[in-house]
């Protein structure tokens, strides 16, 4: 799972490199390992069917310009088939999801602001939490999303009025949606796109029926935009407190092939339950590749069977 890649001259917090994601395709090409689409392994569970031994997916998350420059044309010039998630909404109207929001607000406040920020005290975080921006950002993240929009964008207010800064109203260049142009190129060189909501609202906070349109909606502007969209959904933020029973049985009511999570795991040939391939884990691209090489092996795996 891929979120964002950037050159190593940005100042980007959050993601891994391009350099490194370049480092991780050379490694799994030069150890046989066998690069296969998510719709090749859902199709392998469902019927089944058993794929080569060393078997990666790779996936991307949300929809950004960046992404579409930085990370696709790598994972193209590697022959690696991967399948980009889309906040529909980001690419319909310029939507600037808050978790990006938080991310900004955090990369451009000063180091003194937020550790004088009222806000940043009132959300009550651990020592450790704060100790560096990106531990910082991830527990905000983590905090906001057990909360409802009208919260979320009270404590973002907060936030940037403590440091001083006005949250622009559109995306700023960092945080520019790709726009549907370029996902119909990449398409047609074999990029496959698949539905991750409208908004990028946590599913589990909605009520039934938003929850349901965020779903529906997503898949349907990506029918009318694409050739040949992936029916199989990415779930917000995608912890197992993200979604529940109720979303797996809408997308399995409307045909969907699939679901992805972030829970960090092995996919496994053994069907755990009858919802497996409506909520099949996935790991974080690592950042540094002794990690990766790990996540690879059978050592992962091992800690999983026997965690
Ligand atoms: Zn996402």
């Amino acid at each position: 799972m891929l979120h964002r890649v950037s050159p190593a001259s940005a100042q980007n917090e959050s993601g891994v490199t391009t350099d490194h994601f370049r480092n991780c395709l050379d490694y799994l090409a030069t150890n046989d390992y066998t690069l296969i689409s998510l719709e090749k392994l859902i199709n392998a569970l469902r019927n089944n069917q058993k794929l080569p031994v060393k078997s990666v997916v790779f996936t991307i998350d949300d929809g950004y310009k960046e992404q579409a420059e930085t990370a696709i044309p790598i994972a193209l010039e590697y022959n690696c088939p991967i399948t980009f998630f889309l906040i529909t909404g980001m690419l319909d109207q310029s939507l600037w999801p808050w978790d990006a929001k938080v991310s900004w607000i955090i990369e451009a406040s000063s180091t003194q602001s937020l550790e004088s920020s009222p806000t940043v005290k009132k959300l009550n975080l651990g020592n450790d939490d704060t100790t560096s921006r990106k531990a910082l950002r991830r527990s905000i993240q983590e905090k906001l999303k057990k909360h409802d929009t009208e919260f979320i964008a009270r404590i973002l207010q907060g936030l940037a009025d403590d440091a001083d800064l006005t949250i622009p109203t559109r995306p700023p260049s960092a945080f520019q949606p790709m726009t549907w142009d370029m996902a119909r190129s990449l398409e047609n060189k074999g990029v496959h796109f698949a539905p991750h909501s409208a908004t990028h609202q946590i599913l589990s906070n909605l009520d039934k029926a938003s929850m349901e349109q965020e779903i529906s909606n997503s898949w349907c502007r990506l029918k009318s935009e694409l050739n040949n969209p992936l029916k199989i959904f990415c779930y917000p933020n995608g912890t197992a407190l993200d979604f529940g029973i109720s979303e797996i049985n809408f997308l399995k009511e409307n045909g969907f092939l699939g679901a992805v999570t972030s829970i960090p795991k092995n996919v496994e040939y053994k069907l755990t339950s009858d919802n497996y391939i409506h909520s099949l884990p996935r790991l974080s691209l690592p950042d540094n590749m002794p990690e990766f090489i790990q996540y690879c092996s059978w050592i992962e795996r091992a800690r999983a069977v026997f965690a």
